[in-house]
């Protein structure tokens, strides 16, 4: 980074092994948010000079709400005996592929597709289904399955973690979410969700995917009484393998949505985080992950009004219209929109909106040349 007004030279690069580094870059959430925000615009402006804002029309598809593990802090997954009784589903692959039609019709290029970890869900149901719509979709970006998803298939399938990124690569699996993500320390994971994958097991999914020439996300879903010093040890493990690997096409980051949560019903008393503290966050994530060219503002867990700050606190992307959502939407997160009202919502902040693909490709935008980024 250059010439940064809040950060000591090389701090960035110690602070995983150095524990006062580290400290001193949790420090960070003391300042005011304009001080952060300016900072973090500078980054946004020398990635993205020419003020455009893009965005992503795609659908969140959720292959199956039944999961074994369990988190705390998830509203969504259902067990097995619940499915069993008819409270709980997985769809057919006929059933996916109609909601990609319905997805292609209404101008999508691509899907997000995430699940809850099935216990008779393995890899001929997943290959099977990959391949069935890149054959009747060659036209859509296939986006899916989070590194627990892949440690799930690994366990049952009695492959390696690398055949089964091969296998699904053939498949015809294009890039993966970051989802699962959380707080990527162990306290935190131990205490939110014990059954789930450590965070080396999280990164390791990732750097074995990026080995493979493929490309990935990162996340983080924050405000769940993680330390300041956790929130910056994830962007450093995050930082740390994006140096390695250069694999990241985008960083989110999200605000917990307790509703409907054993978390919640443990910590009657929780308090969800405050739109200041997510635009301080996402501020300080542009500044720790200068290596990562796309932030993403979230308008699915904020109001509009916070996601358009945002992006003048070092965020250059919308996200997704999304037209399907159903994990958020089940903890409490209330906010839609239309492609319409995104576009006049980033022209009203001051930006130039441009459609793209998932990989961040501008070439959906009719008017933008390449050299306008
Ligand atoms: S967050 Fe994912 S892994 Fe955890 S219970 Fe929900 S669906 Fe399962």
């Amino acid at each position: 980074m250059a010439n940064s007004a809040l950060l000591e030279d090389g701090i960035l690069d110690a602070g995983l092994e150095d524990a006062e580094a580290k400290r001193e870059l949790a420090r960070l959430f003391d300042r005011n948010f304009i001080d952060l925000a300016t900072e973090a615009d500078a980054i946004r402006r020398e990635l993205h000079p020419n003020d455009i804002v893009t965005y992503i029309v795609d659908r969140n598809i959720n292959y199956t709400n039944v999961c074994w593990v369990a988190c705390s802090f998830c509203a969504f997954y259902r067990t097995k005996r619940q499915e069993q009784k008819g409270d709980g589903y997985t769809l057919s692959i006929e059933q996916v592929l109609q909601k990609i039609q319905e997805t292609v019709d209404l101008g999508g290029t691509g899907i997000l597709m995430q699940g809850g970890l099935h216990p008779d869900i393995g890899m001929e149901y997943t290959t099977d289904l990959i391949r069935a719509i890149r054959r009747e979709f060659p036209q859509v970006h296939v986006h899916a399955l989070s590194p627990a998803e892949i440690w799930h298939l690994v366990d049952k399938s009695g492959l390696s973690l690398e055949e089964v990124l091969r296998e699904l690569k053939a498949a015809g699996l294009m890039s993966i979410p970051g989802g699962g993500a959380e707080i990527l320390t162990d306290e935190t994971r131990r205490r939110i969700s014990p059954a789930k994958n450590s965070t080396q097991a999280w990164m390791e999914v990732m750097e074995t995917w990026h080995s493979l020439g493929m490309k990935s996300t990162a996340t983080m879903m924050f405000g769940i009484d993680e330390s300041y010093e956790e929130r910056i040890e994830h962007l450093l493990n995050v930082r740390k393998l994006q140096a390695r690997t250069g694999g990241f096409t985008a960083f989110i980051d999200w605000v917990f949505q307790p509703d409907n949560t054993t978390y919640l019903k443990k910590h009657p008393d929780f308090k969800k985080a405050s739109s200041l503290d997510y635009l301080k966050t996402t501020a300080i994530a542009r500044i720790v992950l200068d290596n990562i060219p796309n932030i993403q503002a979230s308008w699915v867990t904020q109001p509009m009004k916070t996601a358009s700050i945002a992006l003048h606190a070092g965020c250059n992307d919308m996200g997704s219209i999304m037209i399907e959502e159903n994990v958020v939407k089940e903890a409490g997160a209330e906010y839609h929109t239309t492609e319409a009202e995104l576009r006049s919502i980033i022209e009203r902040s001051g930006f130039r909106p441009a459609k793209r693909s998932t990989l961040y490709d501008r070439s959906f935008e009719p008017g933008i040349s390449p050299e306008d980024f």
